[in-house]
């Protein structure tokens, strides 16, 4: 049973505390890249089929004081030829183009920004015909299902899968719980499910992803076009977790069919390279830039902001869809230190957007904010109930998800390197803006 997060022990929190525990193996000393604003607290992207409450993170590299993020876009403004690249981009468009309507590439996105971007070159200028598939946010915003909708109406087929909603609202639930990170089944689902679609339904050989990982810290990434094979396949099921949850005690305990968790899993590496399906990723190709690409979705397919700031963050236009993104940015805020305006402002500094002056004062102004906006329904979605679950509603001591749980649960992962308990409140022992502002 999982039962409901213990009270902390709020002296491992003091300010006289020494503190010597660091939780998810983050590195103990806390620094700040000297360009942008990201801390060496930041995870890379790793398999996250294999994440559980015992991985220990790899986290961003620094050299000079420079993180390994803003060398690759240093890298990329200077040292890519990027017409040899496009010409790269023609030759492998001009290899896989059907001339008969089938669909010869699959890319998948939300309808954000970057996916607009993408499926429109990718259709308009290079003529290909992709086949765009969406794995549905877990509650829409009205603006994320405009621009779904203005997305598909401005030129393109789209195929939207929408997981069983019972097992993904409770996959997300055991995420939150074990690893708090409720976005982590939507991840699985929205990288491999259109890998498997591509393989084993559709029969296309040729899948789009968007940017790199380079940029956010994986550099091995940079000069490869293909997503290395390991991120998508898998050795045994046995070794598979989802929501922090080993694949045996979702199908065992939690009685999640193996037909619905099969949405969420990798192929095994023969099925992969049986199918044939080889996995770019564009951004290799063409120079990504997050900003124009939004500019780009404005002017030609209708895209529009968010008529609000997204919380924890001055931005409107980027990861709007979904109302879960409040609570995912604020669950890296919790664990890392890093909010949704630290990864928003890094990134327009090394666009050269804003200045690193302007991004503290951005991140002391919005950096973790709590996201009450859709908390009413998100804490009802995260709710275990009776009449939804049956008797699985009895694996959690208390199946209602509330405010006063969701603060247990958040006290429950701050490591004491990075939380201070002082004044009555929360604060980060060493933020960004305590010496620099
Ligand atoms: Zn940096």
């Amino acid at each position: 049973m999982i039962l409901k997060p213990n009270k902390i022990e709020l002296k491992n929190f003091s300010d006289s505390k020494k503190f010597n525990e660091t939780k998810f193996g983050l590195p103990s000393n806390i620094e700040f890249c000297v360009k942008c604003a990201i801390s060496n607290q930041r995870p890379v992207s790793e398999k996250e089929f294999t994440h559980n409450i015992n991985t220990k993170k790899k986290t961003v590299k620094f050299k000079n004081g420079i993180c390994s993020g803003c060398e690759v876009v240093e890298r990329k403004k200077k040292v890519i030829d990027w017409k040899e690249r496009e010409k790269e981009l023609i030759d492998l468009c001009n290899k896989y183009r059907s001339t008969d309507g089938k669909y010869d590439c699959l890319l998948p996105g939300s309808g954000g920004k970057d996916s607009f971007y993408a499926s429109y070159i990718l259709k308009y200028k290079y003529k290909m015909n992709p086949l765009t598939v969406t794995w549905a946010p877990h509650i829409y915003t009205d603006w994320g299902w405009h621009n779904f909708q203005a997305w598909i109406k401005s030129g393109f087929d789209n195929y939207l899968f929408t997981p069983n909603g019972k097992t993904q609202r409770l996959l997300t639930r055991l995420a939150i719980e074990k690893i708090f990170h409720p976005f982590q089944p939507f991840i699985m689902g929205q990288n491999l499910f259109p890998i498997r679609l591509a393989a084993k339904n559709f029969n296309i050989k040729l899948i789009f992803y968007g940017d790199t990982n380079a940029e956010f810290g994986n550099p091995d990434d940079f000069n490869n076009s293909l997503k290395p094979l390991e991120y998508f396949t898998k050795k045994d099921l046995k070794d598979i977790y989802i929501a922090g949850t080993s694949y045996d005690e979702l199908v065992q305990k939690y009685k999640i069919s193996r037909q619905d968790l099969s949405t969420y899993l990798p192929l095994t590496e023969k099925e992969f390279v049986n199918s044939g399906v080889k996995v770019h990723y564009l951004g290799y190709y063409l120079p990504w830039h997050p900003q124009n690409c939004y500019y780009f979705a404005v002017e030609n397919g209708g895209f529009k902001p968010a008529p609000e700031r997204n919380l924890g963050t001055y931005s409107k236009y980027s990861s709007i869809d979904d109302k879960m993104d409040d609570f995912h940015f604020y669950t890296t805020f919790i664990k890392f230190g890093i909010g949704r305006a630290t990864h928003d402002a890094s990134q327009e500094i090394r666009n050269g957007e804003i200045n690193r002056d302007e991004a503290i004062s951005l991140i002391k102004q919005f950096d973790g904010e709590y996201p009450l906006r859709f908390s009413e329904e998100i804490f009802q979605y995260l709710s275990i109930d009776q009449k939804t679950f049956g008797d699985i509603s009895k694996e959690f001591e208390q199946s209602e998800f509330n405010q006063g749980y969701f603060d247990l649960l958040t006290d429950s992962f701050r490591s004491p390197h990075l939380w201070l308990f002082k004044d009555s409140r929360w604060q980060l022992r060493n933020p960004i803006y305590r010496n620099e502002l």
